[in-house]
């Protein structure tokens, strides 16, 4: 498989070098040149399978050319070997309609660990082949720096410099960076801001003295091997409710849209998707883009549902490009004038393209907590907030009750006991995985908030790579 710019204006490449690369040369993100088909039968041959078998059969043409099958088999194993759930990813019944898809038994009860455990595989297995040595530097304000930090622990050519701001993080966020204890695993407080933080990371990949002498990479949703990741999830939830012969619906609590785009994706390739519905909180450039074709940010507002409160989903581009007919030359024209602009309007062809299969729904703080309570009282399900803001959105959006309409479980509510006890009355225990956090050593550096400071402390504990060449973002 090859894969393409949403700009038209990068080299086709292979999905080894799109997993290393990040953002394509022209800005865009890439995307396979075509999607593999699954069809009725092959579908219905994934009754029964493991989480691993399905996942080999739903990836194994997109790593086509890098990975042979029993390859991705091996490191599939070692992935999801690691969650807690014999199912991975398992479906909890609500009611006669709704169901939730639990993906938070990863290591660090995120649903960033089902891609960001294998992203670190492929990411060792390929440096491994070229022997190259890979610096991730990133800026956390929570969950996605557990997860990416967990994902690459101990692994030999991978050294992570996570940065979070002093003080400013749950001690559980914290610790769970903390105490992971490994040579190539470097937390860094600083004394500043998340912005300041994440400044800070920009400056890095644009720092040539840096960029020249080491290869530098973030482990963004922006990559394609996370979403291809996330596809197998559908799959695997649709079939277990009666796919390829009964159609089912997906409600995604949606930030960066990739988990939703993955959702997408499993679509083309051929699983019957009734609806994709995008539930979005008070930040809801989305629902007004999908609702009224106008994309345009505002400010945010910080909610508790922290991952949702985006200003621009930059897998939304991806969706753009493959609704609207796949013309690069357009949509970086397009893409110009809303990096101008902060603004812009969908085209009737993106419009009509995306209204197929997404509808959206936006969910508020009491509408969230109205949903929460909801599970808790009906199944006696906690979930958390970001759950509860997706089946807000499932539960507003009319669809035949023959439809089952699977809401996607993003955090353990235990990742969110104040906002889930707020709305339940009761504080949801924390997994006994991670409940010997507060016993365990810690180990992080705390540095002054200046860019120097940082630069200084990264360039004298990494390991020298290839360098530059590779794109930063
Ligand atoms: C990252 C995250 C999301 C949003 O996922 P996207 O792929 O960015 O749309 C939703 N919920 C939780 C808990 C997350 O961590």
């Amino acid at each position: 498989m090859d894969y393409i710019s949403t700009r038209g204006g990068a080299p086709a490449l292979g999905f080894e070098d799109v997993t290393l690369t990040g953002l394509a040369s022209d800005g865009g993100l890439y995307v396979p040149r075509h999607w593999p088909q699954m069809g009725e039968g092959d579908i219905a041959a994934l009754r029964g399978l493991s989480y691993v078998e399905t996942a080999v059969r739903v990836m194994a043409p997109f790593v086509a050319g890098s990975l042979t099958e029993q390859e991705l088999r091996d490191l599939c194993e070692a992935a999801y070997g690691r969650f807690s759930h014999a199912a991975v990813t398992p479906l909890k019944q609500l009611d006669h309609q709704h169901w939730v898809l639990e993906l938070f038994h990863g290591p660090t009860l995120a649903f960033k660990d089902v891609a960001l455990q294998l992203l670190g595989l492929f990411f060792e297995r390929f440096l491994t082949n070229r022997d190259d040595h890979l610096t991730i530097v990133g800026a956390t304000s929570g969950d996605t720096g557990s997860a990416a930090i967990d994902a690459v622990a101990g692994r030999a050519k991978i050294d992570i410099f996570m940065l979070h701001p002093d003080g400013r993080v749950s001690d559980v966020q914290r610790r769970q960076m903390t105490t992971v204890i490994a040579p190539n695993v470097h937390n860094i407080a600083i004394d500043g801001s998340f912005d300041d933080a994440q400044a800070m990371v920009k400056r890095i990949f644009a720092d040539r003295d840096v960029t020249d002498k080491f290869t530098i990479s973030a482990v963004n949703s922006i990559n394609w091997a996370r979403l291809m990741a996330q596809v197998v999830y559908y799959f695997y939830a649709a079939v277990r409710l009666g796919a390829p012969a009964r159609k089912v619906a997906f409600s995604v609590p949606t930030g960066n849209f990739g988990d939703v785009f993955a959702g997408y994706v499993a679509a083309q390739m051929g699983l019957p998707i009734e609806q994709l519905i995008v539930a979005t909180n008070v930040n809801d450039i989305l629902h007004r883009a999908l609702s009224s074709g106008d994309y345009s940010t505002s400010t945010v507002t910080p909610t508790a549902t922290p991952s949702m409160d985006i200003q621009v989903s930059s897998n939304f581009e991806r969706l753009l490009f493959d609704a609207g007919g796949r013309d690069g030359a357009a949509l970086a024209e397009q893409m110009r004038g809303f990096e101008a602009a902060k603004a812009m309007q969908l085209t009737n062809a993106q419009r009509e393209g995306a209204g197929k299969l997404f509808t959206s729904a936006r969910a508020d703080s009491d509408q969230m907590m109205q949903a929460l309570r909801w599970a808790y009282d009906a199944a006696g399900e906690m979930i958390d907030p970001h759950t509860a803001v997706g089946l807000s959105a499932a539960r507003q959006v009319a669809l035949d009750p023959s439809v089952p309409v699977v809401t996607l479980a993003t955090a353990h509510p235990a990742k969110f006991r104040d906002a889930v006890e707020r709305s339940t009355g009761v504080r949801p225990a924390l997994p006994a995985r991670i409940g010997s956090l507060f016993e365990r050593e810690e180990r992080y550096e705390k540095l002054p908030g200046t860019y120097e400071a940082v630069r200084d402390y990264v360039t004298a504990h990494a390991t020298p790579g290839k360098g530059a060449a590779k794109d930063a973002a």
